[in-house]
């Protein structure tokens, strides 16, 4: 079937032209788009692009730091600014997919994929989304609760916390394949410590469950207590709380769960 691919110059007509076409697509990068075209996916009958430069922009200059869906893993990779965000963008694919790989279009890459967005989950992001009646900022956990319904809408950036320092944002995946490959599990952590103890911790887990998740109880386990063998094993003890991952071809549900809190010791203690 002919697919009609539509380029906008500005992001509010993708926008438009998106959400009053249901068999519409937004293309990003094109790494997941592109195979489904190529498989035969036949729900996509128009590409919508945008050229918009507002969507390739990135603000490092304050305390949040605003990047465009648009923005490649390689281009995070190349800003100095962005130190804190290297260790998710390189987890990411092999080089092919990290030039074309877009922060946008992970948003809404299913599980074993969605790598950076455990980062921005845990890094208290902000997702902005412009739909048809406008442009809107949702808490990301917000947007990944709903973002089944979000086909039809088009994100134009995300705002997310710059960690106070390089200790208080941990970052892991493990995979069977290194250093691509499909996430068994990921994990990612905010740990702002005020006078020596966890204040508002929040820590995010990949494929342990459909959508990125927050791992509640072991935030509360870690809330007001130093980080440190005691506190780390009260986190672990209840990482896999409230998780729902699946039996996939990568891992079984039950290796996710009993490995977790292993990983989860080895991240916060700063072992390999
Ligand atoms: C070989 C290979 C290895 C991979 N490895 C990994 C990996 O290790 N980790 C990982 O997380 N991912 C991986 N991926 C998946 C994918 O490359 C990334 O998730 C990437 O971030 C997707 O971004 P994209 O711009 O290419 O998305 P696209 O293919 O362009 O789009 C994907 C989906 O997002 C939607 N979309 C994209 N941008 C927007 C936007 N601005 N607004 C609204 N909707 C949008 C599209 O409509 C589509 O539904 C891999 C893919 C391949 C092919």
């Amino acid at each position: 079937m002919p697919v009609t691919v539509k380029t906008f110059s500005t992001a509010a007509e993708a926008a438009t032209a998106l959400s009053s076409d249901r068999a519409a697509c937004y293309l990003g990068g094109g790494t997941l788009v592109m195979r489904a075209l190529n498989e035969g996916d036949v729900s996509i009958e128009t590409v919508v692009r945008a050229t918009d430069r507002a969507l390739n922009r990135i603000d490092a200059s304050a305390a949040r730091v605003v990047i465009g869906a648009g923005v490649t893993f390689a281009r995070i990779l190349a800003e100095r600014e962005l130190a804190f965000l290297h260790a998710p963008a390189r987890s990411i694919g092999g080089p092919a997919v990290r030039n074309m790989g877009t922060v946008g279009g992970n948003l809404f890459a299913q599980s074993p994929f969605g790598d950076f967005t455990v980062a921005l989950l845990a890094l208290d992001t902000m997702v902005s989304v412009q739909g048809g009646l406008g442009v809107r900022d949702m808490p990301i956990e917000e947007f990944l609760q709903s973002r089944d319904r979000q086909s039809g809408a088009l994100v134009l950036a995300v705002t997310c916390a710059r960690p106070a320092s390089a200790d208080a944002f941990r970052y892991r995946k493990i995979a069977r394949i290194k250093p691509k490959g499909g996430s068994v599990i990921t994990l990612a952590a905010s740990l702002p410590n005020s006078g020596g103890r966890i204040t508002g911790a929040r820590i995010a887990l990949g494929s342990m469950g459909p959508v990125p998740m927050r791992a509640r109880a072991a935030e509360r386990a870690l809330e007001g207590r130093a980080l440190d063998a005691s506190s780390i094993a009260a986190a672990a003890a209840v990482i896999a709380e409230g998780t729902a991952p699946a039996d996939t071809a990568i891992a079984s549900a039950w290796y996710r769960r009993e490995v977790i809190g292993v990983h989860l010791r080895r991240l916060f203690s700063g072992q390999e």
